[in-house]
């Protein structure tokens, strides 16, 4: 038996849209390569560094927890030396990576 909604928002469509909407598996997420805590290249991690240390949030060479950098300057990649912390995921430095690690896709003829 169908009923006809004759108001114009019924109270329950929200909820009902937001139920359509929900999907139960997460979007694949690419692995990321690992990161160093102590220089912050990616691809190897602390224990394994033979780099001096860089700080995460000002790429000067220093562990981050020596950093004095104030709250509100701007941070500075140690990777790309752009405007935000070493360990930002969407550094341009990290894509390369990604992209340089990526399987090949199909090839194009
Ligand atoms: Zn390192
Ligand atoms: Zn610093
Ligand atoms: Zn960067």
């Amino acid at each position: 038996m169908n009923t006809i909604l004759i108001s114009p928002v019924p109270p329950n469509l929200s909820e009902s849209c937001y139920a359509t909407f929900t999907t139960p598996r997460l979007p694949k997420r690419r692995p990321d390569p690992p990161q160093c805590h102590n220089c912050q290249k990616y691809g190897h991690t602390r224990n394994y560094c033979h780099h001096y240390p860089r700080c995460v949030k000002c790429e000067s060479e220093h562990s981050t927890d020596e950093c004095t950098k104030q709250p509100e300057e701007p941070a500075k990649c140690a990777n790309c030396s752009g405007n935000h912390t070493a360990n930002y995921k969407g550094c341009q430095s990290l894509e390369k990576i990604l992209n340089q690690t990526k399987p090949k896709a199909k090839a194009k003829i």
